[in-house]
């Protein structure tokens, strides 16, 4: 039996995607093991959005080639970085054995049987097959709690900075019946938790209203959220949203259904319009802000996460400012920030990239530091309240403690004094919060 190992970089839809092909591995026979140095074959799962992540590929293809134990294994690529670079990959690094595009995963094993009878340097970025298998076994999925769903494949909105839409190709929507349907499965296989995934999750566009009928909403995707929600599921939830197209609808619907959780996460990248044009993101700051007060007037407390960019081509000091401006306005529970990266083949890698090291680090930090002074606020607030987390696992610092997250996606640690703490695992339980460090609540069970 072949031994494979795999490891993913990058977002959700990498995550899934890895799911899924090691799924489809398992069932050819293959053992998916987590010790790189016994593997026969390894798989990279990549991402390319920014410089660094592609760079990590190659050390680690670097790694394993120049270590001295006896396995030689197979190297494949997988994911964006395989979908952009194709067979020039082999030219790049000469440690690779095989590139498999972004929608040609489920043809991992044909790929993997291809090079094992001699095919050198096997390269698939074909088309996804229309009639795909999405199925993850229970022994690969990343929690057996929590389940990944991808709606929309891909991204047409092309914003000037980022890669996704070469990488990825054109919006997908995959069809309401099937998502419906693998909910329920979900739901039946003891999974308590969804997330609905894919770049932009809000430009949901099915080819067929099929499955939907039933439910109002303002756009097919607050529909479907409707219909996930009739499912009965326990919670569900969605990640990424895009501005542009976050109709206020998808708050509504979070207010009418309990299982709609508490968290939305709605990438800005910048407070300064003049960025915003550039960057070609089809959202100016007022309608940003227009989408957050109706986020923020809910009766529920719904936490509010984002994305930005520091160090844009001709991102100027005042720029910066208003970013900051914003980071005070909207008091985001967390957020991701990066410093610009310029990618090749998009339209921002024609301009020049004008901030320099020095100062896109500068800004980083003191993003950092004023974002950090609201999430504290943020995560304080919960001190002596009651909330609810759905049991996922013992915490890997310590593991006396479970963790795992509330309805508004924050990280809860907390001992408990029963028997077997195993038994708590995958329930949804009450911990009363007792303290808070940088990322994470601590309480009791109550
Ligand atoms: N579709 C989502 C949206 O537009 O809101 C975001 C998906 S993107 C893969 C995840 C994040 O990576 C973006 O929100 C952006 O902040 C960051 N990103 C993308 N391209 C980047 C680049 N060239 N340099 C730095 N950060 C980048
Ligand atoms: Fe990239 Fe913009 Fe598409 Fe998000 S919406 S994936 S940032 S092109």
């Amino acid at each position: 039996m072949k031994k494979v190992y795999l490891e993913t970089f990058g977002c959700q839809m990498n995550v899934s995607d890895s799911e899924r092909a090691a799924s489809s591995l398992e069932s050819e026979g293959y053992e998916i093991i987590s010790d790189e140095n016994s593997a026969d074959i390894v798989l990279f799962n990549t991402c390319s959005v920014r410089e660094k992540a592609e760079h990590k590929l190659y050390s680690k293809v670097g790694k394993i080639r120049s270590a001295q134990n006896l396995k030689k294994p197979l190297i494949g690529v997988l994911g964006c970085v395989a979908q952009l670079e194709g067979e020039t990959l082999f030219q790049k690094n000469q440690g690779i054995d095989f590139v498999l595009g972004t929608r040609a995963v489920g043809r991992i094993s044909n790929a993997i049987k291809n090079v094992l009878s001699g095919h050198q340097q096997f390269v698939d970025l074909g088309e996804r097959e229309d009639d795909h298998d999405w199925t993850v076994s229970e022994t690969q999925r990343n929690s057996p709690y929590v389940g990944f769903v991808p709606i929309i494949e891909g991204c047409n909105k092309f914003c000037t900075y980022c890669i996704v839409p070469f990488s990825r190709g054109r919006e997908k929507s995959l069809s309401a019946v099937q998502i419906i349907q693998q909910v329920i499965d979900l739901r039946r296989k003891g999974i308590k938790e969804v997330h609905l995934i894919g770049q932009n999750v809000n430009s949901y566009r099915p080819k067929s209203e099929a499955g939907l009928e039933k439910f109002k909403g303002a756009t097919a995707f607050s529909r479907l959220l409707r219909a996930i929600a009739a499912t009965g599921l326990e919670r569900i939830k969605f990640t990424t949203s895009f501005p542009r197209d976050f109709h206020t609808d998808i708050v509504d619907a979070i207010n009418e259904n309990d299982n709609l959780c508490n968290w939305v996460h709605l990438p800005v990248q910048s407070g300064s319009n003049d960025v915003l044009r550039a960057m070609r993101r089809g959202h100016t700051i007022e309608s940003y802000l227009e989408k957050i007060d109706k986020i923020r007037s809910s009766p529920r407390t719904i936490s509010l996460t984002t994305d930005f960019i520091v160090g844009f081509p001709n991102e100027t000091e005042w720029d910066f400012q208003e970013t900051l401006k914003l980071v005070e306005y909207c008091q985001f529970d967390s957020s991701y920030v990066f410093k610009y990266s310029p990618r090749p083949g998009t339209p921002a890698f024609q301009m020049i990239d004008n901030v320099s090291e020095k100062e896109k680090a500068k800004r980083f930090l003191e993003f950092e530091k004023i974002q950090k002074i609201y999430q504290q606020i943020t995560l304080q607030s919960y001190v002596n309240k009651t909330v609810d987390v759905l049991v996922e696992k013992f915490s890997s610092k310590n593991p006396r403690q479970l963790s795992g997250h509330t309805t508004c996606h924050k990280v809860v640690n907390f001992e408990s004094n029963f028997e077997s703490n195993k038994e708590l695992l995958g329930k949804i339980i009450k911990i009363k919060v007792t303290k808070s460090k940088s990322n994470t609540l601590y309480g009791n069970i109550l």
